[in-house]
């Protein structure tokens, strides 16, 4: 890629990019791989294929740096359930607790946590922390697995009803289907309690790279192109997708898109530098846990 020199950028991309544009990607990983690599990098240019709350997670940790989002339009709707004046609203209500934000939220409200999550980490995240009830958002399913896990706390998540479209799709029904042809159920934790117990497995999309050589047939009960992710590094294994299980801000972003981006240096992300620094120090407590 020529003009990927020309620019000495970085392609960083999420597990659910369309196959091609993962292929041609510098570094291919789940939200806190890539948050980690784009605070690690030295490239003075970070082109973001992904959605806006990944592309704003490091341009907060690289203020200094340039990142592109090949198409600014690529958004995250379960970001946008959570806002800053919930966040406020919650603290009232609940003084004594923690406000724990998963990085699929705005950078705003990534300003008002005291420390952000991601999938990968979550239970790590809430348990590092000495306070008793923690407020969880915006996906009340994760606020559901982080819950199990940790009984001594109490969870409270923001909006009660907060949820991914793509994952809410699976049913338990699935699961059984799934069962019926053989194989394990691998899900992510944004999937329903329902679908979550039924699983073999609930892992973030990098905890599905570390748990597949586990097995040899997975379903695996996330976006649809995870399955291409993972065949890409166990070819000798099986996995099942399902193509109802489609995120469409992530396939946005396309091989042409990509390739005007480089060309062009569009879109570029900037943010206001007061709510960059207060959600720079939330990204980098959890950080500092890594998982
Ligand atoms: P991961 O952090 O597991 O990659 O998940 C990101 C995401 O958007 C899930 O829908
Ligand atoms: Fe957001 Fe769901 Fe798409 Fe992940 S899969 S980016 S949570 S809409």
């Amino acid at each position: 890629m020529r003009y990927k020199e020309e620019r000495d950028a970085v392609i960083l991309a999420h597990n659910y990019q369309l196959p091609e544009v993962q292929a041609v990607a510098d570094f291919v990983g789940d939200s806190l791989e890539l948050a980690i690599r784009a605070k690690e990098t030295e490239k003075p240019v970070i082109v973001f294929c992904g959605v806006d709350f990944m592309a704003e997670t490091a341009k907060i940790l690289n203020p200094e740096k340039t990142v592109i989002m090949p198409v600014k339009e690529a958004t995250c709707p379960l970001a946008r359930q959570l806002t800053p004046e919930m966040i406020r609203e919650a603290r009232r209500v609940h003084p004594d607790a923690a406000v724990v934000v998963y990085v699929n939220s705005t950078a705003e409200c990534k300003a008002e946590a005291d420390i952000v999550c991601t999938s990968a980490n979550a239970v790590n995240v809430v348990r590092s922390l000495p306070q008793r009830t923690v407020i969880f958002g915006p996906d009340a399913n994760l606020a559901g697995f982080v819950q199990k896990q940790l009984p001594d706390r109490k969870i409270v998540p923001l909006p009660a009803t907060g949820h991914c479209y793509v994952h809410t799709y699976f049913t338990p029904r699935h699961v059984e289907e799934a069962r019926g042809r053989g194989g394990l159920v691998i899900c992510h934790p944004e999937c329903s309690m329902e679908v979550q117990d039924a699983s073999d497995e609930v892992a973030s999309t990098g905890g599905m790279v570390r748990i597949a050589p586990k097995g040899e047939k997975w379903h695996v009960f996330t976006e649809r192109d995870m399955a291409y992710r993972l065949r890409t590094l166990y070819p000798d294994r099986t996995f099942v997708e399902n193509e109802g299980a489609l995120c469409h801000d992530m396939k946005l972003t396309t091989l042409d898109a990509l390739l005007h981006a480089l060309q062009t240096g569009e879109y570029e992300v900037t943010l206001p530098k007061t709510v960059m620094d207060r959600a720079r120090e939330a990204i980098e407590r959890m950080i500092a846990i890594r998982r």
